[in-house]
């Protein structure tokens, strides 16, 4: 059995024990990540499901694997991590007539038309404030008049803040009239175009991305590294371009400061207007969760709205997480949310930011001080030992500690490949059994990533 049979096997057990909307509430988007020897980690989309399966199932799916093995299990971890390639598992897929609360809505695998747009993003339901207005009109006035107003434009801003969303209203908008319009991820371009190159055709990639009117790449900064899609999307830009077509493209972060991403391109990103989305203010916060409690046809005292908008402050998309959350705790349990009730749920979300917050930039600095290397050597090339070590240790606490994607991790890691960040990951993990030593410095690198101060 392949670790999907395995976990398959798992579900059917939990099916027959579980009320159906429990079932898909806490096992959708879960798999097997991986199954070594006698440990095996399950990937569970998010923190809340997370808890709630260690808490409340955790021995029913160990009996169930070790009858299904049949092998004694030593342990299982939990990890937040989506499974991006394998399909959602078939039991999810058969007929229901009890609908799961949807307890995270911005977690659900999201639909999306033709164009890769999906109709829940619309300016209608924006909320404008401090910190957004700038680049929501500036969305606005490409949308009404693509490729005249600003060409390119380019929307930057953290994470969580609303780029998505505009980005696809942008389009939304313009589908009324023109049907020439595509949405993509740079991930999704960067597929497009790996396939069509190993497919050789090239035609149906230029024909898909070039025959548009309106271009929406998503998430730019992941191109980093890539060199054959950023060439290929230096020419489809600079063709759609010539053409006075309008492009729109968001990053994370600052262009310059992508990792790996050629000067040409880097700087014809840069050409046409970019607009910036800084953190809401108190007032947004609160108007965005009134607006989505409107949405769900739920109310709240202004006293709770108040206390959840000071309490969240660095992303949109947590605070609509954390509302999700209050509201399907409370609906689960049949009771009413109260001042207390709120807190407690929310102290548990802030735990589980602070984890959040550890960053691949923290990381990389944490280590070389630790070392007392520099940086520049840490992520470099040079081979030394006393470098190689502390290189393999920044990956591995990357993907265990801030749940990076390998790819993104070679990506900070001075533009690696994924399959090294794969194997410092692995040799580290090897390395930690035997040896005391590398235990206790990891641990004290961890100590320093989570301390407030340093
Ligand atoms: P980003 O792409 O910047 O990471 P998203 O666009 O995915 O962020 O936004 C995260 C979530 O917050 C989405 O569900 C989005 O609808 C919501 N959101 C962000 N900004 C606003 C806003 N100003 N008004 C209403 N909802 C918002
Ligand atoms: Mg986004």
């Amino acid at each position: 059995m392949d670790n999907n049979q395995i976990w398959q096997a798992v579900l059917g057990e939990m099916e027959l024990t579980l009320s159906k909307a429990n079932f898909i509430t806490w096992f959708k988007q879960t798999f097997i990540s991986s199954f070594e020897n006698d440990q095996i980690v399950i990937g569970v989309p998010n923190i809340f499901t997370k808890t709630w399966i260690e808490r409340k199932y955790h021995k029913e799916i160990l009996n169930s694997l070790e009858n299904i093995v049949n092998t004694k299990i030593k342990q299982i971890f939990y990890k937040i991590e989506i499974n991006k390639t394998e399909q959602l598992s078939e039991v999810f897929n058969k007929p229901t007539t009890q609908i799961a609360p949807d307890y995270n809505n911005t977690q659900q695998p999201i639909t999306t038309n033709r164009f890769g747009l999906n109709s829940r993003y619309i300016f209608n339901n924006f909320i404008i404030g401090k910190g957004n207005e700038l680049a929501c009109a500036a969305c606005h006035a490409v949308a009404a008049n693509p490729g005249v107003a600003y060409n390119p434009l380019l929307i930057h801003g953290g994470v969580g803040l609303g780029k998505t969303h505009l980005l696809q209203a942008i389009g939304n908008l313009a589908i009324k009239t023109t049907t020439k319009v595509l949405y993509a991820t740079s991930e999704t371009f960067a597929n497009d175009y790996i396939n069509t190159v190993r497919g050789g055709q090239a035609k149906d990639f230029k024909d898909r991305y070039r025959n548009v009117d309106l271009l929406l790449i998503d998430d730019v900064q992941f191109m980093g590294g890539k060199d054959g899609t950023q060439e290929a999307f230096f020419h489809t830009f600079n063709d759609l371009h010539n053409n006075n077509k309008q492009i729109v493209i968001t990053s994370d972060r600052n262009i310059k400061s992508i990792p790996a991403l050629e000067k040409r391109l880097a700087s014809r990103l840069s050409s046409g207007m970019t607009v910036d989305i800084t953190l809401p203010d108190i007032e947004t916060r609160i108007a965005i969760l009134e607006k989505k409690c409107h949405e769900k046809n739920y109310s709240l005292s202004s006293d709770i709205l108040n206390y959840i908008a000071s309490h969240i402050q660095d992303s949109i998309r947590d605070l609509e997480g954390a509302l999700n959350r209050i509201v399907v705790i409370h609906e689960f349990n049949n009771t009413l949310p109260t001042k207390e009730s709120v807190e407690e749920i929310l102290n548990d979300l802030l735990i589980a930011q602070k984890t959040k917050s550890i960053t691949a930039k923290n990381i990389i600095e944490i280590t070389a001080r630790f070392y007392d290397i520099s940086i520049k050597d840490l992520i470099g090339k040079r081979r030394q030992r006393e470098l190689v070590v502390p290189r393999q240790i920044v990956m591995f606490l990357m993907r265990e500690e801030g749940n990076i994607s390998y790819p993104s991790i070679g990506q900070e890691i001075g533009g690696r490949d994924h399959t090294t960040a794969i194997h410092s990951y692995n040799k580290i993990s090897e390395l930690l059994k035997n040896s005391k030593k590398l235990k206790n410095e990891i641990e004290s690198i961890k100590q320093l990533l989570y301390s407030v101060n340093v």
